[in-house]
């Protein structure tokens, strides 16, 4: 008898997560990265860890979000892009806030193809505006590992500490007043626009974000799953 080992088993995948700020694609993407064995790769993460190491990146980079702009892609996409090099991400890779217009969809797929891979799927969670804001003002993420907590939602079990590394939690200085404004009406005057680029390939899948932490979660692996065995 064959023995098959998991990694022999799982399909190679390269996903992304589309959603606005506050529709709960980090908090998915951290669980789904654990669930399905392939890195989460969040281009706001990489910034943030590129300030806190004073690199120049992470210096540039840090003026455009303090104001809730886009950093610009000559910055952006060969950041990301090497980090999809890295080993960790040969058997696949599971995007977070990258891309967000159509130009950087382009560069990504440029990039993967050069390694012979390509986007599998695309998850957009669709969330209400209105709820979306709510959602942000209650946000806290932890110093460390960027792990994502939500005040009403999803609260750590000690107050102000993350449950997973014990590292203080903290709000986003771009959570706050005219940032979030700004980042929302730049989700849905052009990053939406990556549900047609996505969905003219037939690799688009959207859910319904207004649900739990714990069903959102089991809609999107049925949703990889379904994929995975379609192909
Ligand atoms: P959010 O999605 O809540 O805005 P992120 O942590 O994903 O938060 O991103 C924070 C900031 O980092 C963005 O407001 C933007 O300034 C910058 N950023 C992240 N991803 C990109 C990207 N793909 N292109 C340009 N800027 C980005």
């Amino acid at each position: 008898m064959r023995i098959v080992t998991q990694s022999q088993r799982r399909k190679d995948m390269d996903l992304l997560l589309i959603g606005a700020q506050g529709s709960g694609k980090g908090t998915q993407a951290e669980k789904l990265s654990q669930a399905l064995g392939i890195p989460h790769v969040a281009s706001g993460d990489l910034f943030r860890k590129a300030f806190d190491e004073k690199t120049e990146l992470g210096i540039k980079a840090k003026a455009y979000m303090d104001r809730g702009e886009l950093v610009p892609d000559n910055l952006t996409v060969p950041m990301v892009l090497s980090r999809i090099e890295e080993s960790d991400c040969v058997r696949g890779v599971l995007l977070d806030g990258f891309p967000r217009t159509i130009s950087q969809a382009q560069a990504l797929d440029k990039g993967l193809q050069r390694v012979g891979r390509q986007i599998d799927l695309a998850i957009y969670l669709n969330v209400p505006r209105a709820e979306l804001l709510s959602r942000l003002s209650g946000r806290y993420i932890c110093r460390v590992n960027q792990h994502v907590y939500n005040i009403h939602a999803n609260p750590p079990k000690v107050p102000g500490v993350c449950d997973f590394d014990g590292s203080e939690l903290y709000q986003r200085s771009d959570d706050t007043g005219e940032a979030v404004q700004k980042r929302l009406d730049i989700f849905f005057n052009e990053t939406i626009h990556l549900l047609d680029y996505y969905g003219s390939q037939q690799k688009l899948v959207e859910v319904n974000g207004n649900l739990d932490i714990d069903q959102m979660q089991r809609v999107l692996l049925k949703e990889i799953h379904d994929h995975q065995e379609s192909r």
